[in-house]
């Protein structure tokens, strides 16, 4: 008996405003980026187009860093390639934890065989550095400091220059999530000493999601080429990824590149070099100045300390007697628009206002302090 065809017809998304966690707005430009004829990824011109990436991405990183390229897969994948390649088993691993994705690390660190060392910090806080130096004292045997500089899920930045100085210290490697920094805010990998470092294609560069720009050091590469058993992963594994992304000598075939993201993250970046990044930080920060005068207008009240507070990132704390779900769910409704709700322990608790990226504009801005005045009325 052959299966009936389903009567479904193209899909067809209804057009939002999104001002959550990531993704973020794509541009109209990135989107016609993509809808280019798809070609072969072994085809020169698209070889040329991979390195154009990979130049383009230096500069988001601010890295002169050789191993730079977008890792095909999700922020969690460029995640996973980082611990995957440079812990071992019974490698100490000190993992900085101060929200949802600091916890992820620590996952991540198990799965590999390395033992986790936490360094825990209430949820809305930066990583503390005190806490920091007290591990390593008591771990002088640690090899990689782990830490998230955006925790996107509390809107908190932790300072990377001051944790890569006490990794450098004590001898060890640091890898850094940048998933919600990189392009909103200043990830200088180069001057603070990053040696892995891991991100999205769908926040602050504001293509869609599906990659992960990743960049290693020299000290990086030499971990993983002294590796004493095999990168667990395959598709991770960055001694084989290189053969098609590291352009020396000929290209072999690892897996098929997403031909059309690449693209589209391609265009991102030109737009990102177009703009200018200290430009594109400037903007994130002027209109995170412009909602925070608006929020305070509506008496809504943020959860992170002004010092350590992300302007891409804004966690608000949900007024007393409002309706989680329901306010979220008319902004969604009557005006289209996506804020983020919380994660984990902030659930309920907290709203994550993104402006990323494209989404970090004057119009956005204002539409959003409308739509919420409205659904708080
Ligand atoms: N790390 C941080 C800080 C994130 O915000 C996210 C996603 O929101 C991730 C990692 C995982 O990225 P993805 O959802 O693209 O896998």
């Amino acid at each position: 008996m052959p299966f009936t065809a389903p009567a479904i017809k193209s899909f067809q998304p209804p057009r939002r405003t999104l001002m959550g966690p990531g993704p973020s707005d794509v541009p109209q430009r990135i989107l016609d980026a993509m809808a280019r004829p798809t070609i072969g990824h072994l085809d020169p011109a698209f070889t040329d187009m991979m390195e154009e990436i990979k130049q383009l991405l230096r500069y988001a990183f601010q890295t002169g860093n050789k191993l730079t390229f977008p890792v095909s897969g999700p922020g969690s994948v460029g995640m996973e390639t980082c611990f995957v390649n440079l812990v071992e088993p019974g490698d100490k691993v000190i993992v900085c934890v101060n929200g949802v994705f600091g916890g992820r690390m620590v996952e991540n660190v198990k799965r590999t065989g390395g033992i986790p060392v936490l360094v825990e910090d209430a949820w809305g806080e930066p990583v503390s550095l005190n806490k920091v130096a007290d591990a390593f004292a008591a771990n002088p045997d640690a090899k990689v400091l782990a830490f998230v500089h955006a925790e996107t899920s509390t809107g908190a930045r932790s300072d990377a220059k001051a944790l890569a100085e006490l990794a450098r210290k004590h001898g060890a490697l640091t890898i850094m999530d940048c998933v919600t920094s990189l392009g909103g805010i200043p990830v200088l990998i180069d001057a603070w000493g990053i040696d892995a470092a891991y991100s999205g294609s769908q926040k602050c560069l504001s293509c869609t999601p599906g990659l992960a720009p990743v960049t290693f050091s020299e000290r990086a590469i030499a971990k993983v080429q002294a590796r004493k058993t095999p990168v667990q992963s395959w598709f991770m594994d960055l001694n084989l990824v290189l053969g098609y992304w590291s352009g020396e000598g000929r290209r072999t075939y690892h897996h098929t590149a997403p031909i059309n993201p690449l693209y589209g993250l391609h265009e991102a970046l030109v737009m990102l070099a177009e703009e200018g990044i200290e430009n594109a930080w400037a903007r994130h920060r002027a209109m995170h100045e412009r909602l925070k005068a608006g929020l305070a207008k509506l008496g809504l009240r943020f959860v992170v300390a002004e010092a350590a507070r992300l302007p891409q990132l804004n966690s608000l704390a949900i007024p007393a007697g409002i309706d989680d779900a329901a306010a979220r769910g008319r902004l969604l409704t009557e005006f289209n628009l996506e804020i983020g709700a919380g994660l984990g322990a902030l659930a309920g608790q907290i709203w994550r206002i993104g402006l990323m990226g494209y989404s970090a504009k004057q119009a956005n801005v204002d539409y959003c302090l409308k739509a919420l005045e409205a659904v708080l009325a």
